[in-house]
């Protein structure tokens, strides 16, 4: 089969000829369909310090996929040849006290498919059926290679109660963009999504009602002004990484306001503690998805009217994989799904 392959410990990524992966008895075989490129995919594609230490050599990438499954392990009885189905990135151990009392995203010995277990970017994928999720017939392909991302927007944006609220989210990438439309989609007030690029700005709008920012040319202050905002937002997803975006979310959330980060930042950096315990602001670290409950919202949400389909701003074949790389490492706005 082909697939894309860190075949080397350097920057790039590689077409290759792989065996169809043979599956075990709790696994099923997925024939890939369409797939996203994620933000993960792009430090390892650029093979950056977080990659060089994580992703052994060599390994398919890849893990926001649709597909359809043609084979099941001897002991799955839930699910049947011939579904259309996407899944969990993130492979769990069963032995943690986490996963003992079924809080499987905070296992500490998860692996990550397409990061150190073979990933999607093939034409087909070994996936536990403990990882499956069914699509229903209302979620096409194309949603369903993005659910990943999508997840991580839907566990950031349900971190704490925002129906009413004032959201801030500052990044306005693919998930920021996303979550916009979440909040957007579960009735908070104003949603206002800031960053420094005008593509992304543009694109959010299109996306979603929200308000959009851009804190290269307008201050947030001005902004709340206009949207007769008094005190400061209620809730902030910080989807950037940026240690600027950080400090402007604090100085600008309610006393008691709630952050949930999503964000990585690139290094270590140095930051005002200080206001976030005088404003008694609580911070929340979101990593992926909640297994399986932040699924099931999101599926139920897509069928009932949320719409996040124009972040997919371009469709590629797997086949022109180098160019779909140099624009999503170059920083194109959308979300780029390629069909295999
Ligand atoms: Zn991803």
């Amino acid at each position: 089969m082909r697939a894309l392959v860190k075949a080397k410990a350097e920057p790039g990524i590689w077409m290759e000829e792989r065996p169809v992966p043979e599956i075990g008895p709790d696994d099923v075989l997925v024939k890939v369909r369409k797939t996203g490129i994620c933000g993960t995919d792009i430090h390892i594609y650029n093979w950056d310090d977080w990659a060089q230490k994580t992703v052994p050599v060599p390994m398919i990438t890849g893990h926001e996929y649709a597909g359809e499954i043609v084979a099941v392990g001897a002991d799955v009885r839930n699910l049947r040849v011939g579904q259309r189905v996407s899944g969990e990135g993130h492979v769990v151990g069963m032995k943690s006290r986490a996963s003992r009392a079924g809080k499987y995203h905070l296992d500490p010995d998860t692996k990550g498919i397409g990061v150190n277990l073979p990933g999607a970017f093939a034409e087909y994928v070994r996936i536990p059926a403990f990882n499956i999720v069914p699509l229903p017939d209302s979620i096409d392909d194309d949603i369903g290679a993005i659910l990943d991302p999508l997840g991580n927007a839907v566990h950031t944006a349900l971190s704490f109660d925002i129906v009413g609220e004032d959201v801030l989210i500052t990044g306005a990438g693919p998930i920021g963009i996303m979550g916009a439309a979440v909040a957007r989609h579960v009735g908070a007030r104003h949603v206002v999504i800031t960053d420094l690029n005008a593509d992304r700005l543009n694109l959010a709008a299109e996306v979603a009602d929200v308000v959009p920012v851009n804190v290269a040319t307008e201050d947030l202050r001005t902004a709340m002004d206009r949207l007769g905002m008094r005190e400061g937002f209620d809730v902030g997803l910080e989807m950037s990484g940026a240690p600027a975006a950080l400090d402007q979310m604090i100085d600008h959330m309610v006393m008691g306001g709630r952050i949930a980060l999503l964000g990585v930042p690139a290094r270590p950096f140095i930051f005002d503690l200080g206001k976030v315990v005088f404003k008694m602001i609580t911070l929340k670290g979101i990593y992926g998805r909640e297994m399986f409950e932040t699924w099931h919202k999101m599926l139920a949400m897509l069928e009932s009217g949320l719409d996040v389909r124009k972040v997919i701003t371009r469709r590629m074949r797997a086949e022109d994989y180098a160019e779909a790389f140099e624009r999503a490492a170059g920083g194109e706005a959308g979300k780029i799904v390629l069909e295999w």
